[in-house]
């Protein structure tokens, strides 16, 4: 936690009115978007100018969060995102490790003279780029943080159901329903608190997770039927989805989401792979059980990171160049990979 001195700075400048600015990490998840819109509520409760702002879209099944219509896309609105983190006495930096997760936003954030106060829990955060920093990766999600942060400025009252919704939503998407990132009892305390300040936990788990369109269900059932690669010597699925199959089934942002975890299901599984093709890159997305750990492997060869079960990786080559690149890589870590795997994690 933050010392009780910079909290102290930190409630000086909530309390000020002064103006606050909100960033989180490129294609948001239920974390990023969650924490944003839990410190959004609360900042504004306690009488603060806030804006807060994402690079890209995020899914559209977090449009039912309390002024997710408030968030400024940088993608779509550089110009009043840019503004708004120039003219910033404070800016919260959520869920992400390191600047450069901003992708094209980071360069405003590394100009921007505001104090910088980072909430997060993916390993090795780039500390030396915030004046404050809270993390810790023995933490479910960011949306615990920042509960942990509400509280430890004495304002666990501020915590109503609308902040409550927003962090059942980083706590429920980070922890994939409590199935990973689940062994610490605070989480399950920190949500019991969460329910009983109102929250309709069943109902907001559908919004979240039952209301794909037909088209993203199809996809889903084409990338596994179609799609999916299985090393059994490497222990490895891996599913690829090219630019003419997203276009074929209507891609909507965040039709992908939950994919990779159908391939690590398979008990012979130990890691699964998802890779997309976007735009003008190739996206990777790793997911391991037990010790095998994916951040290492993103970081050292996919230009990307994250958590040990679950990170996520960039390439500039053809899709079928890169399926070739995990594969080699792989093979590197034949012995790693093949271990019993009793799906700890730890956490
Ligand atoms: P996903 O596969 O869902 O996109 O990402 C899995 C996890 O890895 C998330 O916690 C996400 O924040 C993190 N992650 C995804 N891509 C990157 C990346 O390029 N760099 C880092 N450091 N983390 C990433
Ligand atoms: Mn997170």
């Amino acid at each position: 936690m933050l010392t009780k001195q910079q909290l102290d700075e930190i409630n000086g400048f909530i309390s000020d009115g002064s103006k606050i600015v909100i960033t989180a990490h490129t294609n948001p998840d239920g974390d990023a978007v969650g924490s944003s819109l839990a410190v959004y509520h609360y900042l504004k409760a306690k009488g603060a100018e806030v804006s807060s702002m994402v690079p890209n879209k995020f899914p559209g099944f977090y449009n039912w969060l309390s002024a997710s219509n408030e968030i400024i896309v940088y993608e779509t609105d550089a110009k009043k995102a840019k503004k708004a983190l120039m003219g910033a006495d404070l800016i919260f930096c959520l869920d992400y490790n390191a600047v450069h997760r901003l992708g094209a936003m980071a360069d405003i954030l590394r100009a921007a003279k505001g104090k910088k106060i980072l909430i997060d829990h993916h390993v090795s955060p780039e500390t030396e780029s915030f004046d404050y920093v809270l993390s810790d990766i023995n933490t479910s999600s960011t949306g615990e943080l920042v509960y942990d942060f509400i509280v430890a400025l004495g304002d666990e009252e501020l915590i109503d159901s609308k902040v409550a919704e927003c962090l059942y939503t980083c706590i429920i998407t980070d922890t994939g329903s409590f199935s990973h990132s689940c062994n610490n009892p605070k989480t399950y305390d920190v949500m019991a608190n969460l329910v009983r300040k109102g929250i309709d936990a069943r109902r907001l788990h559908g919004f979240i997770y039952d209301t794909f369109s037909e088209n993203r269900l199809r996809l889903l059932g084409f990338a596994i039927n179609d799609r999916m690669l299985v090393w059994e010597e490497l222990k490895t699925a891996l599913i690829y989805l090219t630019k003419d199959d997203l276009k074929k089934y209507k891609y909507q942002v965040g039709d992908t989401e939950g994919v990779v975890n159908f391939a690590l299901s398979m008990e012979k599984v130990n890691l699964a792979v998802l890779v997309t093709e976007k735009d003008k890159k190739i996206r990777l997305s790793f997911r391991s059980k037990g010790d095998f750990s994916v951040n290492n492997l993103a970081r050292e060869h996919f230009n990307g990171g994250g958590h040990r079960n679950a990170a996520g990786g960039n390439m500039n080559l053809p899709i079928t160049d890169v399926i070739d690149k995990v594969k080699s890589v792989l093979s590197s870590y034949r012995t790693e990979l093949n271990y019993n795997n009793a799906s700890t994690d730890g956490l």
